[in-house]
């Protein structure tokens, strides 16, 4: 440590804390390999009809996915989907949302948590994030609901539970569903409930990135069996199914939103799922240990703040996200980042995609073209300028100043809190910053 920290910055030509790759984030194996094999031997690789028939509900790895997935999360219907994206569209189907309705969405989270109300021609309306968690603020929620709001997204960022307690008191005093994305926070818990079985409706992803994964695949959780009904219904041609079904089941009938997609699983992936299922536990230890390291190490160097896990919950860690303070620093978040980069290396099998750090998170996502110049269908403006959207939603710069001040000037996040992350490894990355920190004036 000593000899290194009196070297020359590596960004100003001294050499790197790190040259060797840190550790891959590797969780398929051979229980995944058996897995697949078991589902190839039969040759169905899937099982689904689009049409009133039992096949309807997939064939039984899905079956068995969906079972387990409820059981380990506590929710009375689990559905499986291609994605996370796909499962964020359907339960905004789901919800029952109309054209010109409005949804109160986070700026600070993947885009397609965004942009789901979009495909039901709904409009999305960015709530501010609390400036210590990053999640929905539920005062600036609050300041958003006008008589067009429907539903609210909430997302458990980082693998940060929402706070459920407020938000869903103001869903249930102004009648609203709240649609929990918890793609970044499987095993995250608030109290007794796991994140994803705090709103009405939750959904996971299983893409390549996320904690656990079957290379693309999404579930989505609820307790309401109506909704869970809707959903099986928009990830499989709805249109097909309804009018021989309603005659069952009346409550179907009247579904508003009868457009169905395919969004569905493969039996390959929900084997691999099944799998993955059974690893999640002790994966999200390790996370939880390295982050708890991480933020002691890390949070004794004066112009970095460890996050906060908030009261009662337990955080999933999807990464590990930080604040910085220049003030404190002497120089830019941005410079002091650029050469901690510069004496880390990167992750494994990841090598093209640079170091595992960044500052800021996602740019506040009412800054894309997509909000600035409202082009979701063709070049009119639709579907805010149609005379079904009574509102005057507001996209400009500065409607979101904490999300803002995060994403400029404070908080940068890094990934290399993975299993099999050693202490070795861990403290390469605390020497990294503590080296930085130590000659910040070769960055003046
Ligand atoms: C990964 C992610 C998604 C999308 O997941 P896919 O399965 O890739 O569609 C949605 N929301 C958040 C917060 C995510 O991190």
């Amino acid at each position: 440590m000593q000899r290194l920290v009196k070297q020359t910055l590596a960004i100003k030509g001294g050499s790197p804390v790190r040259t060797k790759p840190f550790p891959a984030y590797r969780t398929i194996g051979e229980e995944e390999r058996q897995a697949v094999n078991r589902v190839i031997d039969t040759g169905v690789l899937s099982k689904f009809l689009g049409c009133h028939h039992p096949d309807f509900h997939g064939g039984s790895e899905i079956q068995a996915l969906e079972k387990e997935w409820a059981e380990y999360f506590g929710v009375a219907h689990a559905i499986a989907v291609n994605s996370a994206t796909s499962g964020l569209f359907a339960a905004v189907g789901a919800a029952g949302i109309e054209p010109g309705d409005e949804v109160i969405v986070s700026p600070y989270t993947m885009s397609a948590s965004a942009v789901a109300p979009l495909v039901y021609n709904a409009i999305p309306v960015f709530a501010d994030i609390e400036p210590d968690y990053y999640c929905l603020s539920p005062a600036s929620v609050e300041k958003r609901i006008t008589e067009r709001t429907r539903a609210i997204i909430v997302v458990d960022i980082f693998g940060q539970p929402y706070d459920a307690e407020a938000i869903n008191a103001i869903a249930r005093k102004h009648n609203l569903i709240v649609i929990e994305d918890c793609a970044q926070a499987p095993g995250a818990r608030l109290k007794d409930r796991f994140a994803g079985a705090l709103g009405n409706m939750g959904i996971f992803s299983l893409n390549y990135h996320k904690h656990i994964h079957t290379g693309e695949g999404g579930i989505i959780v609820t307790d309401d069996p109506v909704l869970a009904d809707k959903l099986r219904l928009i990830r499989n041609h709805a249109e097909a199914v309804t009018g021989d079904w309603a005659e069952e089941r009346p409550e179907i009938a009247g579904f508003t939103n009868m457009l169905g997609f395919n969004y569905r699983m493969t039996e390959l992936e929900a084997a691999i799922a099944r799998e993955q299922l059974k690893k999640l536990d002790s994966l999200l230890e390790e996370r939880i240990d390295n982050v708890e390291y991480l933020n002691r190490e890390l949070g004794s160097i004066p112009c970095i703040e460890a996050t906060p896990v908030r009261p009662d919950a337990k955080h999933a860690f999807y990464v590990q996200a930080l604040q910085f303070d220049s003030e404190t620093a002497g120089v830019h978040r941005d410079v002091f980042i650029e050469a901690v980069k510069a004496e880390l290396s990167p992750i494994e099998k990841r090598e093209s995609e640079g170091i595992g750090l960044s500052v800021g998170y996602v740019r506040p996502l009412y800054l894309q073209p997509l909000y600035q110049k409202r082009m979701a269908y063709g070049s009119n403006g639709f579907p805010w300028t149609a005379e079904f959207y009574k509102g005057k939603v507001d996209y400009s710069r500065g409607i979101c100043p904490v999300t803002e001040k995060m994403h400029f000037e404070r908080l940068f996040y890094h990934e290399m809190i993975r299993p099999p992350m050693t202490r070795a490894d861990l403290d390469d990355v605390v020497m990294a910053f503590a080296k930085v920190w130590e000659r910040r004036e070769e960055l003046s």
